[in-house]
């Protein structure tokens, strides 16, 4: 009888445990009040398109994308990875 109390009260501060890490885990800021139009708009105004970064290629010199196999003669790091 005695054990089984033990038993039971150790799964329930094993669940308590559980309960405060998953809510650790899982804890997340949330916002108290709608933002305004006001707010939001005056974020996005920030918002702006950048230019591309584009490199030349090693071997055909044509202007790519960083990090990426080349369009015109489909190279990557000096190995031929696309069918051109
Ligand atoms: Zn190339």
């Amino acid at each position: 009888m005695a054990e089984g109390v033990a038993r039971a009260r150790g799964a329930e501060s094993f669940r308590a445990e559980l309960c405060a890490v998953t809510e650790r885990i899982f804890t997340v800021a949330v916002p108290k009040r709608k933002m305004s139009r006001s707010n939001t708009r005056s974020r996005r105004s920030q918002w702006k398109a950048a230019p591309l970064t584009l490199v030349t290629c090693d071997r055909c010199k044509a202007r790519k994308l960083p990090h990426t196999a080349c369009p015109e003669c489909g190279t990557y790091a000096k190995r031929q990875v696309l069918d051109v």
